[in-house]
């Protein structure tokens, strides 16, 4: 059996807790891999090295800091094949996914490649007589990250890429579910010329992410996972004075107007539904017609798209639409959580629930589902159920549909599709969402945007990636400065006199 690693200090290095989770092939079922969990005292080991080469670090001018991102882009593109075969063989993704998921990662490292004009302060030249104030802006220290398994490339890189070209030590702490690729990201970031100890990777469960926490010389904390666990970052976090930034979970509506092309709307909704199995914080779960008979059209355009959807492990080929769920009790969850759908009488028009694969039938495989005529007392619409479940929601009106995804408790994405410009319009600006999209299903900000959500689906103040990342990973110093002396009476420097 395989046994992976922490990252400390630029070597691998062997757990010491001898406490383990599995890593599957979640095609196969298989345990692949053990992954260690790292005790508190392995988690102070990387703190101490990273609170020991950071200052070096810093006083690296930020242009040289940024060809470490210029190079690291180039290894990023070298082993894309690479990192995306380690990529889908733990988590499950399709191979054009997985590159996915290293490209959007790898957008933010160019985006950080313009960090010397990012980090520039500001000066004001003459603020009273002899006096100008300039600021600067310094990076924290040892900055750490905790990570979710449904993204375990782009993730850790919105986190550490803005960190470490601030000037920071990282410390990532990534999903124990699929931990390969993030050891492979710190390596190809030495190999682009970062020194060791400025990014590591400490493996492992509750215990590492408390110690993380916990510790005193860890300024602060990016999480990226499920709501409970980000509330209770961010209240653990806070409350031992670091800095936080918490995104939490997702129940992104997309709302189908009559005057929409329902064609373009129905394979929207197929690929945001369904795409990565639904294990995406921006996919599309509750669709909401306008109107009974938008309902009923849409219905109509789905259910063949669905039925024609390929659902296969990474090696069976690009034309795979999604693969199987990340673990079995994931697969479980789904299944249950379909089932509650059914007892409360939604209407369960496409039914995957028998679904199986031949030769892969311990595999997480969970076919793909469509309800009909969902309400929100439901708990298949309260929940973010992270599977291939799609749940439609009629709406009476346009005013009703609005409300309805302003009522739910999460606000990272929604969508609208409609031709109508005011009707879009009014949507964009009044809903309590944070990211939007107009005949865009995925509303994913680029990586000179910043992307985060609103209510239950983000925790602290300013967004991932953007000039906001920025903002995170610096804090501001401002001096105000008074050269009075070097002026004579009459405007002459003393130094002429020494000419
Ligand atoms: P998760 O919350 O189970 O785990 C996330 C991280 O927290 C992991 O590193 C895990 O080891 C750690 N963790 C788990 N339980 C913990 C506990 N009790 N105490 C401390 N740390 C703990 O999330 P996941 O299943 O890995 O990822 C899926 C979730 O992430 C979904 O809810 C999804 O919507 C969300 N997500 C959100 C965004 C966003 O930007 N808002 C992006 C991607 C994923």
């Amino acid at each position: 059996m395989k046994e992976l690693t922490h990252y400390i200090n630029g070597a691998h290095v062997k757990g010491t807790s001898g406490r383990f989770s599995d890593v599957f092939n979640p095609a196969t079922g298989e345990v692949q891999a053990k992954c260690p969990l790292a005790t508190a005292a392995e988690l102070a080991q990387a703190v101490e090295v990273a609170e020991a080469a950071q200052p070096a670090w810093a006083a690296v001018n930020p242009q040289r800091r940024a060809r470490v991102m210029m190079k690291f882009v180039d290894l990023l593109n070298r082993d894309m094949d690479k990192l995306a075969e380690a990529l889908s063989a733990e988590h499950g993704k399709t191979f054009p996914d997985a590159k996915g998921d290293v490209q959007r990662g790898l957008e933010v490292v160019e985006y950080c490649i313009g960090a010397p004009e990012l980090l520039k302060g500001e000066f004001t030249d003459g603020a009273g007589p002899g006096i100008d104030i300039y600021s600067m802006k310094q990076p924290l220290g040892v900055t750490a990250g905790i990570t979710p398994f449904n993204f375990p490339a782009m993730i850790p890189m919105w986190m550490f890429a803005p960190a470490i070209v601030c000037g920071n030590a990282f410390i990532l702490k990534p999903s124990e579910r699929d931990p390969s690729v993030p050891l492979m990201l710190a390596e190809l970031m030495e190999e682009a010329g970062l020194p060791q100890g400025i990014l590591q990777v400490v493996q492992g469960d509750k215990e590492a992410v408390d110690a993380i926490l916990d510790h005193d010389v860890i300024q602060s904390v990016g999480f990226v996972g499920s709501t409970p666990i980000a509330e209770y970052i961010y209240g653990r976090g806070c409350s031992n004075g670091k800095r936080v930034q918490a995104f939490g979970g997702a129940k992104n509506h997309m709302i189908v107007m009559p005057d929409a092309d329902m064609d373009q709307a129905a394979d929207a909704l197929v690929g945001a539904g369904y795409g990565a199995a639904g294990e995406r914080c921006m996919a599309i779960s509750v669709a909401v017609p306008v109107g009974d008979e938008t309902a009923d059209r849409l219905i109509e355009k789905l259910v063949p798209r669905i039925e024609k959807l390929k659902v296969g492990p990474y090696t069976a080929g690009d034309d795979v639409d999604y693969g199987p769920l990340v673990t079995a009790e994931a697969r479980e969850r789904v299944l249950g959580l379909v089932n509650a759908g059914v007892e409360a009488g939604a209407e369960l028009v496409v039914d995957g629930r028998d679904f199986t694969l031949q030769g892969y039938e311990n595999g997480f495989f969970v076919g793909p589902h469509l309800f009909d005529k969902v309400t929100p007392d439901m708990e298949i619409y309260k929940q973010e159920i992270f599977g291939p479940v799609l749940s439609t929601v009629r709406a009476g009106s346009y005013e009703e549909a609005v409300q309805l995804a302003m009522d739910h408790e999460y606000g990272n994405g929604t969508a609208i599709f409609t031709r109508d410009g005011d009707a879009a319009r009014d949507f964009t600006h009044r809903i309590n969402i944070g990211m939007v999209g107009v005949n865009v299903p995925i509303p994913v900000p680029l990586a000179y945007h910043t992307f985060g959500g609103w209510k239950k689906s983000m925790f602290g103040d300013l967004n991932q990636h953007g000039p906001d990342a920025f903002k995170f990973y610096t804090r501001t110093k401002t001096v105000t400065s008074r050269w009075p002396s070097g002026l004579k009476e009459g405007g002459e420097f003393h130094f002429k006199a020494m000419d």
